[in-house]
């Protein structure tokens, strides 16, 4: 504060000044009139001795005014730098900076040290000089969106304020500030000063931008994620702009997973996030929502033609051959595509249908599908059968039926097998054809198996306990099954939780090329039987084996196929066939069983082939546990 900006003071020299000529003037009327005057000499001399007392009253009034003015003026400097003294002792150590601003809106102080901090000194700049770091984009309207908010808030009455703003300091790093400031009001309510702190907030920023990156990204590639791309086409149907969402999904991925390692796998989708960034346009997104799941939101082409090149293109980039850690890989990927508003026009009902086009390339074994009105009843029944299938276990709606296997020279019962059954409330009762390969797509068929074996298991414990007699249990497994590098210590686990003998239990496996020609499944099988589990060869007849393929696998029985079977008893080559089957498989130490006895006449026939085992409904169909304790007591 300066002496000469003080209207008081302007005010004492402006007075003293006045009576100053006022003065002089006296003396020189005085000696001019004392020699020239008489009488009224005397009388002139009385006005001017008291004008001359006024004066001098006047001129010592105003020294002691200067004096107290002096005085004032130095006590508010020196309150000022007790203030500074004590913000500065306050807050030595923070980066936080004070501020002061009157009822003019102008600011009166801030303190040095923040000041410093961002690199200004603020005894050699304008006091304001710290809001030129300030960038630009945060700068725009500034003062203006400062007024304006600020009007708001005061007129709120809330007593603070705040703001956020980034600064560039003169090294070139990038603050951002939070400004909170505390309002004060005079006894009209109205606005009299407002003073707070300047916080460097930028950890806090970068902590955000972590959270948020955190929050949208994935972290494996980098891509954003569902939560992200879902906020992005949101965004897209909000400009109401024609775009295509392709939906890419990679075929059978659980398979490179169990074969080759999740640390592998996590590679691959790396490898196929970095060529679908590669190979999108520039303004195209992609984003990775599921393991083996991306999404592509493309507006660059217009007509279906156009996309179906792109889709075609993309898809032919992504499945053609990768080279990861020394070994040469080659996969499949599916795609479905929507487009708005087309095919749909809001974001559910597109990724709805979007899912529907994928579904429907997978099942159809296309590569790509366009969504068309007419999937969607069929695809969504099937998914909705799908998804009641993942609770079906958690929902008690599994359970097991028992058919049973008839010993052929004995008549008696050897064992059952455990055929799962579903039944849905709203979606009545499910066959195993229509579920299993659900299951084995979805990958459901893990726990499914799981649950068929211990259950299976379950019960034929307690029918030993009941009947003191170990009944042979029969339990269908899925080739998927076998992928589960787990599955040998399940199997394991599950015969001693129920004290179980081995022998007793007896895989069914359907017969596949890939059982024959995959080296880590014919080992599991081998180890399989190694702690004496029995392994059978399902629907014999069916498939491409032949028996001498078998011979090179850990089998020990041989399910010849219902259809097989009944051929036989017309067809005079299949009854051959058969016999041979049977007598070759006698020969390699490998039992056979006859599926889809139906009739005593099928039955008369099928005893001439010499077969080990019965099963078919002559003799039972499959049945629940109660029957099955009804059927061992008949
Ligand atoms: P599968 O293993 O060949 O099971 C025998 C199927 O033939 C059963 O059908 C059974 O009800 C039926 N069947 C039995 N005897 C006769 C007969 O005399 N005549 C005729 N026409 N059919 C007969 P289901 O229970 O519908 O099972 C169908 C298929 O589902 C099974 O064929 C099996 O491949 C699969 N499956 C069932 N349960 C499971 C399971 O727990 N796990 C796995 N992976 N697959 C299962
Ligand atoms: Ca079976
Ligand atoms: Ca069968």
């Amino acid at each position: 504060m300066k002496f000469t900006k003080n209207p008081l003071a302007i005010r004492i020299i402006i007075s003293s000044v006045l009576i100053i000529m006022i003065f002089i003037n006296e003396i020189y009327l005085h000696v001019y009139l004392s020699s020239s005057m008489g009488d009224e000499y005397n009388l002139m001399t009385s006005l001017y001795m008291f004008l001359t007392i006024i004066t001098i009253i006047v001129l010592f009034s105003n020294v002691y005014l200067t004096y107290r003015l002096g005085l004032k003026l130095s006590k508010d400097q020196e309150s000022i730098k007790k203030r500074e003294e004590r913000y500065r002792k306050l807050f030595r150590h923070t980066s936080e900076g004070l501020y002061d601003m009157d009822s003019d809106y102008k600011m009166k102080y801030y303190s040095p040290d923040w000041y410093k901090s961002i690199g200004l000194d603020i005894n050699s700049t304008k006091i304001d000089a710290w809001t030129n770091l300030i960038l630009d984009e945060d700068k725009e309207g500034f003062n203006e969106r400062f007024k304006k908010r600020f009007k708001k808030q005061l007129s709120t009455d809330q007593e603070y304020y705040v703001s956020e703003y980034r600064i560039k300091d003169i090294h070139g790093e990038i603050h951002w500030i939070e400004a909170i400031g505390r309002v004060q009001f005079d006894e009209n309510g109205d606005f009299a000063s407002m003073s707070g702190v300047h916080r460097d907030i930028t950890r806090n920023k970068v902590h955000e931008q972590e959270i948020l990156q955190m929050a949208y990204y994935d972290p494996l590639t980098n891509l954003p994620n569902r939560l992200k791309i879902t906020e992005d086409i949101k965004e897209a149907i909000e400009l109401n702009k024609k775009f295509t969402i392709m939906y890419l999904d990679i075929d059978n991925f659980k398979y490179i997973n169990d074969t080759y390692g999740h640390m592998f796998g996590d590679k691959v989708i790396v490898e196929v996030s970095n060529r679908l960034k590669a190979i999108v346009h520039e303004s195209d997104i992609v984003a990775h929502v599921g393991s083996d799941e991306f999404v592509i939101i493309s507006s660059s082409y217009i007509n279906k033609k156009q996309i179906e090149g792109y889709v075609y293109y993309i898809l032919n980039e992504i499945n053609s051959q990768y080279i990861i850690e020394n070994t040469t890989l080659k996969f499949t990927s599916s795609m479905g595509v929507a487009v708005f508003p087309e095919d749909a026009s809001t974001l559910r009902k597109l990724m709805i249908n979007v899912d529907i086009a994928r579904y429907d390339a997978k099942e159809n074994r296309n590569r790509y599908r366009f969504y068309e009105a007419s999937m969607g009843k069929i695809t969504a029944e099937k998914a909705k059968i799908k998804n009641a299938l993942l609770k079906s276990i958690e929902n008690n709606e599994l359970y097991l039926n028992y058919q049973p296997i008839i010993d052929f020279s004995t008549k008696e019962i050897a064992g059952f097998e455990a055929l799962a059954r579903w039944e849905n409330q709203e979606l009545g009762q499910i066959y195993p054809d229509e579920f299993i390969p659900m299951a084995e797509q979805t990958g459901f068929i893990h726990q499914l198996g799981y649950f068929v074996l211990e259950e299976a298991i379950k019960f034929v414990s307690i029918l030993f306990h009941d009947y003191k007699k170990y009944y042979k249990i029969n339990v269908n497994v899925s080739t998927i099954q076998l992928q589960d590098e787990k599955f040998l210590d399940h199997v394991q686990e599950v015969l001693v939780k129920y004290q179980f003998p081995a022998k007793y239990l007896n895989l069914e496996i359907t017969e596949s090329l890939e059982l024959e020609n995959n080296k880590k499944m014919r080992n599991l099988l081998s180890n399989i039987r190694k702690m004496g589990v029995e392994i059978s060869i399902d629907d014999f007849g069916t498939g491409y084996s032949s028996v001498n393929s078998l011979i090179s696998l850990s089998v020990s029985h041989i399910k010849i196929d219902k259809t097989l079977v009944q051929q036989a008893t017309t067809i005079q080559e299949v009854h051959k066939l058969i016999k041979g089957v049977v007598d070759f498989s006698h020969a390699m130490n490998m039992l056979v069983v006859a599926e889809g006895v139906e009739t005593k006449g099928m039955e008369d026939i099928v005893l001439g082939l010499n077969v080990d085992y019965l099963q078919g409904y002559y003799y039972s169909k499959p049945i629940s546990e109660e029957k099955v304790r009804e059927f061992i007591l008949k």
